[in-house]
């Protein structure tokens, strides 16, 4: 029997968008979890037919609804290969949020989102002091019994990258640049967990963005833009947290927003999708997404290009090899730009991984509540990073980094894993900061 308190008649998805999957099955050999499983159920066309089943009341969500849904790594995979145009995120999200209002949640899982969604990841404090205790934990070796402890879930908590110290713990605050051509202008986004955790790759990327000629300003309070939320059944705490973004980043309409995490990325351009019934946040939304652009796709046009190739010197990093995030290759169709850049440091000598566009099992917070899954995904990578004999590996997306680090630190490999912006400010010439 049933343990799911749905409201009768309630679809968890738009019975619509259900509609578009042609069962034609391109999608399967491509999805990660039915490469796992090889379960119908964990494919993105069976999830499909499930959300369409339940959408039509011809079932109810039971528990093995649940885990097809919850097994999903939102990797959009699906997306790139569907001939069909399936919004497979937009259902999944709908899916997840419906689901979180009918299914009764564990005391932890209740506790854990109330905090990490609700207090910590909305508030530049409230990370700090988070990012603090996990310092302290990793300092007094408690992360190291916890992966002992408690088994595989202990193991994604230990391989979180060491903490950095409290002095690069700190936002970049650049304040406005001098007036001047607007075109010359941009915001750089810091994100929530990356001045704290990678602090380096955003200084890295405002040297960057100097070298190729722009005037970076960061905002002062901004800090989550509610990617995490919006994949993880929370569509109410992803709303207020992209209202509180577009409002943070409303003032100076024309000038875009840059952005280094893939993932964040990704989602704000999509911001439109969460106001679909509310007309005057769409409209402000539209403005918003419009503006948001990738690191690699800003840089990697002519006008920035040009400025930053006459900086770049030999490459530092020694043999490179790009690994797509999922959200930069397949929610964003970004796939050029990383390579262009990468190809524009002198004598740079990069490789292609043979599928550098297969999840490395990161996805958001899927490494922590699925380590088995998440852990296949990345022994897979790290065979073919190993292959393609390169000593860097090239990410542009936090989790894709932590991730990759901790399967390098794992395996005791001499190979590194840098952010894009991380490697092409080692090549910037001397004088070019
Ligand atoms: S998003 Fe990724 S894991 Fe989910 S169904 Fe699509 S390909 Fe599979
Ligand atoms: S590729 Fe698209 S249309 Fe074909 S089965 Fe997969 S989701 Fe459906």
């Amino acid at each position: 029997m049933s343990t799911f308190s749905k409201e009768a008649g309630a679809a968890l998805i738009e019975h619509a968008l259900s509609l578009d999957c042609i069962h034609c099955g391109l999608c399967l050999h491509t999805c990660p979890t039915y490469q796992l499983t090889g379960n119908e159920s964990a494919s993105p066309r069976g999830r499909i037919h499930l959300m369409r089943a339940e959408a039509e009341g011809r079932i109810e969500p039971d528990h093995g609804f649940e885990e097809a849904m919850d097994s999903c790594l939102l990797c959009l995979r699906c997306e790139s290969v569907c001939p069909a145009g399936v919004s497979f995120e937009s259902m999944m999200e709908d899916c997840r949020d419906g689901l979180d209002s009918v299914r009764p949640k564990g005391w932890l899982v209740r506790v854990v989102r109330r905090i990490g969604f609700g207090h910590i990841l909305p508030s530049r404090r409230g990370i700090r002091l988070a990012l603090g205790a996990l310092k302290l934990a990793q300092v007094l070796g408690l992360t190291r019994v916890a992966s002992t402890l408690l088994g595989a879930r202990g193991r994604a908590l230990g391989s979180l990258p060491p903490v950095p110290p409290r002095a690069e713990r700190q936002p970049l605050n650049l304040a406005a640049p001098t007036p001047g051509s607007e075109s010359s202008q941009a915001w750089l986004m810091e994100g929530c967990v990356m001045p704290e955790l990678f602090g380096r790759v955003n200084r890295a990327s405002a040297t960057v963005l100097a070298a190729a000629g722009v005037h970076c300003r960061t905002h002062a309070e901004h800090t989550c833009c509610g990617a995490l939320h919006a994949h993880n059944g929370d569509l109410t705490g992803a709303r207020e947290l992209a209202r509180s973004t577009i409002i943070a980043f409303e003032s100076s309409a024309r000038i875009p927003v840059v952005i280094n995490s893939a993932g964040c990325g990704s989602h704000m351009k999509e911001y439109p999708r969460l106001f679909s019934d509310d007309p005057e946040w769409l409209e402000r939304a539209r403005a918003f997404s419009s503006r948001v652009v990738d690191f690699t796709e800003f840089l990697a046009a002519p006008e920035r290009l040009n400025p930053l190739k006459s900086r770049l010197g030999p490459s530092q990093s020694g043999t490179l090899a790009f690994d797509d995030p999922c959200h930069l290759c397949h929610g964003q169709g970004v796939r050029s730009a990383p390579r262009t850049l990468l190809a524009s440091i002198p004598g740079a000598e990069v490789v292609e991984l043979e599928d550098p566009e297969a999840c490395c099992g990161s996805a958001g917070i899927h490494s922590m509540l699925r380590p088995e899954d998440s852990s296949a995904l990345l022994a897979e990578k790290l065979e073919d990073l190993e292959r393609s004999g390169a000593q860097t590996l090239v990410t542009a997306n936090p989790g894709c980094h932590m991730q990759w680090a901790g399967g390098l630190t794992q395996a005791n490999s001499p190979k590194q894993v840098q952010h894009i912006a991380e490697v092409l400010a080692q090549a910037l010439k001397p004088n070019a900061s």
